[in-house]
């Protein structure tokens, strides 16, 4: 199933594998996560080190299952003797693998069936968005499935799946239930321009934008020259993920000005601002360590002036000394920059390759909403909301709030009625774009919010 040379650590080392799916196996110690690696790996030996009070960290290997490919993990470690370090070190492996893998395999120990740290793991799966699959391993004998089996239904995570690690039994159904979770990448024959959706990498340098565009490279599909109706010479990546196809912008651009001494960074320079004009999506960097600088801000806010719609990309996430504080980040992120509230942030790190397909999935999730059309009597009842509260604010203002409309989409643009629109503050506008976003989830898309009066003398927001 594998190639020998494949096995290896989880570490930087391996910047230059392809970006594969990433599947994790977690469970308790002596379920059986060692042997069910080796086996779905083909591997014969455990590659573990066992010296006692040595912590080893994941082990990786790549693994060929027909046509499909992921990267295989075992989260397993060190683990301590009492019970309870032992539960922190499970919760830990698992909060780890529900942060990195793509599908997480749950393994179960048949012989001695549902234990109490099994019911704990399964919540924590249940409550996280992780595909996860219930492996009951030891099922060495067909027989003993009917009796062993039912009990493990109780844990809420759909059908267990029997196998038997140590003589192979079902490790081929197993990993056909793996790869059909994965629904791999596959090349769309059917390949519509109108559906690729265009991205821009940007960032300060030395943030990583050249590394994550190589990695992104994995899912490859073509380069393209010299773009139709661009006079300078550039550079595109096509690139195909879970049946999307994305188009990478102006990557020529990136590199040069990565090589650039000196330079003038890319981000503000004409080029730059010019391939946000053509992307529907940016993808801004920020480097783990320093955060959301003053100078990204100032950026992102340009991009959102632009309608171009954003994912926060936050690189470099292997160097931070917490990496499960994704949530601090963000929060804290946000308290500093309160505008960034509805754009999503994403943590990976190029170098590793560790989650990189997350920007691809919020990207294509941001373009989603940019294309959003909301019908104008659901409008009308926002406008519901902003009445109420221009008439609460009792300054004996006579506005008569009549109704809105999306005039379109890309990003989109909404256009509100009223009388006197010139007696409605911006704040007023902000209070209708927030209960839109709340209703209708426009993460990552800026939005346009015009008021015109009914006798359509424009006044502008946002
Ligand atoms: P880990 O601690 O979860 O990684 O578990 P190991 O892979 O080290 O296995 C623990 C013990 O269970 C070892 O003695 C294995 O030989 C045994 N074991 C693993 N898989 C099977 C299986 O499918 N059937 C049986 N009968 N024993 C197994
Ligand atoms: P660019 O100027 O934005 O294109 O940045 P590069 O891609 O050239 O990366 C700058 C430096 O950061 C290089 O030394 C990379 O190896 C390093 N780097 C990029 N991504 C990561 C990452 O995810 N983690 C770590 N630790 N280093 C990274």
């Amino acid at each position: 199933m594998t190639d020998d040379n494949d096995i290896g650590t989880f570490s930087p080392t391996q910047c230059d594998m392809p970006v594969l799916p990433v599947v994790a196996i977690v469970g308790r110690p002596n379920v059986g996560k060692s042997t069910l690696f080796n086996r779905l790996s083909g591997k014969r030996k455990a590659i573990v080190d066992d010296r006692p009070g040595v912590t080893r960290d994941c082990i990786t290997v790549q693994v060929h299952w027909n046509e499909h490919q992921f990267t295989l993990v075992d989260t397993g470690g060190f683990m301590p003797f009492s019970k309870d370090s032992i539960e922190a070190a499970i919760r830990e492996q698992v909060e780890r693998a529900i942060a990195e893998a793509d599908v997480v395999l749950f393994v179960c120990d048949a012989k001695v069936g549902v234990s109490a740290i099994d019911a704990d793991v399964a919540k924590i799966l249940r409550h996280s968005s992780v595909e996860s699959l219930l492996v009951v391993n030891k099922l060495d004998h067909p027989g003993n499935e009917d009796v062993l089996l039912p009990e493990f239904y109780r844990l809420g995570l759909g059908d267990p799946i029997p196998v038997s690690a140590v003589s192979g039994r079902l490790s081929g159904n197993l990993l056909d239930l793996i790869t059909a979770e994965l629904d791999p990448l596959k090349i769309n024959s059917e390949y519509k321009s109108e559906d690729v959706i265009k991205l821009v990498l940007v960032g300060r340098p030395n943030v990583g934008k050249s590394t994550l565009i190589n990695k992104l490279a994995g899912f490859k599909v073509s380069i393209v020259n010299n773009r139709p109706g661009t006079t300078r010479d550039s550079t595109d990546t096509a690139i195909m993920w879970k049946h999307k196809s994305f188009l990478l912008i102006d990557t020529a651009g990136i590199r040069r000005s990565s090589r650039m001494e000196g330079q003038i960074e890319y981000y503000s320079s004409l080029r730059a601002m010019d391939s946000i004009k053509q992307a529907s999506v940016a993808l801004v960097l920020v480097d783990a360590v320093d955060g959301v600088t003053t100078q990204d801000a100032r950026i992102m806010a340009k991009i959102i002036k632009e309608g171009c719609g954003m994912v926060i990309v936050v690189n470099k996430w292997d160097s931070v000394s917490k990496p499960k504080d994704s949530g601090k980040f963000v929060a804290e992120t946000v308290s500093r920059f309160p505008f960034l509230r509805d754009f999503p942030i994403v943590t990976l790190s190029a170098l590793t390759g560790s989650r990189v397909h997350r920007c691809l999935e919020a990207a294509a999730n941001v373009r989603e909403s940019r294309g959003r059309r909301i019908p104008t009597g659901k409008l009308n009842r926002l406008l519901e909301d902003v009445r109420s509260r221009v008439s609460a604010k009792g300054s004996g203002l006579e506005v008569n709030i009549l109704y809105a409309t999306q005039q379109g989409i890309d990003p989109p643009t909404f256009v509100l009625f009223a009388d006197r629109p010139d007696l409605l503050s911006g704040s007023d506008t902000r209070h209708f774009e927030k209960c839109l976003r709340k209703e209708y989830d426009f993460a990552g898309s800026p939005m346009r919010i015009y008021w015109r009066s009914r006798n359509k003398k424009a006044k502008s927001e946002n």
